[in-house]
């Protein structure tokens, strides 16, 4: 295992940043820490580098082990270790090349700022970064300044900047958060294909559930401080641990209502759950979450509990087209269907239908400190 955190805190005046944070990382994969802005991603991903220290244990747990507030590096406490020794690379959304330098020069920074004794010779170093610019699709361009880039490229300049020193972790703090969307998505293929052939064992921290499901081998999903629920992509999104999870990775709409002998008995609607805290439920456990894509529309009332909806709107961009289904009680509700099926149906804007989940979620309510 190449990284653990055990029972790590942090707090910032009385704001607590994390919160009793518990991770092992294995050598060679790709964590992604998927959080909302201010959960607790960068600070997490800061004291990792040794650029921020954990609270001290005792103020951490009430029954703190004397390894509670530390972090391992393949087992040894790095508490005394300098960002340097930890051997860790990064790359930050603005974490900008230094301007005045070439790209080769940019590369070669870390390799170069090293002593003596451990610095690698000059023809050696130039072979490392010409390996580098090969891997990061930019070979010729070694020369160049980073002014002279686009976006996409002077992020995969910083990429290999921080793989030049061979660092043990690599840390990525939003790297392409500052990029637009097509340049992201090609970017994120890209560094999946980079991490098949290097391995690197690399902590990923976005806000992007997309991509985080799609490039990392786990995901870490962060609320409030705390880890909500660690997982394959596959299992937090098919089997989210909570309501926060299941409302983080995508739409969903949210029922009041119960589940009573296998038959779905819906009371008011609510699809998003700022709304539903407005209307004030007795407790989480009778809300129920329903994915877009796990709804039938029917024209009829075939089914007993299915419920009756106007038609409002249709967006057939994409794979799926998007109906907003409006209730009796003026609630939303969103239906995704596949195309063919909205053609099968041939609906129309201000038309009575029918909807009805195919598959519904219910969740312990959340434990609260
Ligand atoms: P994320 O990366 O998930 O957006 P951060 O880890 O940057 O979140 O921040 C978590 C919370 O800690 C935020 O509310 C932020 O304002 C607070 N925070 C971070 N660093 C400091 C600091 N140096 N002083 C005070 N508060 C901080
Ligand atoms: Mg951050």
């Amino acid at each position: 295992m190449s990284v653990e955190v055990r029972s790590v805190s942090k707090t910032y005046g009385n704001f607590t940043a994390l919160r009793d944070i518990h991770l092992k990382i294995e050598t060679g994969e790709l964590v992604a820490l998927l959080g909302p802005s201010g959960s607790g991603k960068t600070t997490l991903l800061r004291i990792i580098a040794g650029m921020d220290t954990p609270d001290a244990p005792s103020t951490a747990t009430a029954n703190a082990d004397e390894t509670d507030g530390s972090i391992r590096f393949f087992g040894e406490d790095v508490a005394k270790m300098s960002v340097g020794q930890r051997r860790v690379g990064f790359v930050f959304q603005h974490y900008a090349l230094f301007k005045h330098m070439t790209v080769f020069d940019n590369i070669a920074f870390g390799l170069r700022v090293r002593p003596r004794s451990s610095r690698p010779s000059k023809s050696e170093i130039t072979d490392r970064v010409h390996r580098l610019l090969k891997l990061i699709q930019l070979e010729g361009f070694g020369q160049r300044f980073p002014m002279q880039l686009s976006g996409g490229q002077r992020q995969r300049v910083a990429l290999a900047r921080a793989l030049a020193i061979e660092p043990r972790i690599l840390l990525l703090d939003e790297p392409f958060g500052a990029l637009d969307a097509k340049v992201r998505q090609s970017l994120r293929e890209w560094l999946r294909r980079l991490h098949e052939e290097m391995h690197t064992t690399t902590v990923l921290v976005t806000h992007d559930q997309e991509e985080a499901l799609e490039v990392a081998d786990r995901v870490v999903v962060m609320n409030q401080a705390k880890i909500e629920q660690v997982g394959s992509p596959a299992e937090v999104f098919h089997h989210p641990a909570s309501e926060f999870v299941i409302d983080f990775l995508g739409n969903v709409n949210v029922f009041h209502g119960r589940i009573a002998g296998g038959n779905f008995q819906p009371g008011p609607l609510s699809t998003n759950s700022s709304q539903l805290q407005s209307a004030g439920t007795s407790s989480s456990a009778n809300k129920i979450y329903v994915r877009p894509h796990e709804m039938k529309i029917a024209r009829m009332k075939e089914d007993a509990d299915a419920i009756e909806a106007t038609v409002e709107r249709i967006n057939r961009a994409g794979v799926n087209a998007k109906i907003h289904l409006q209730t009796k009680q003026n609630d939303q509700v969103r239906v995704d269907l596949p195309l063919d099926q909205l053609d099968a149906l041939a609906l129309e804007i201000g038309e009575r239908v029918y909807f009805k989940p195919i598959q519904a979620r219910v969740f312990a309510p959340d434990y609260t400190i």
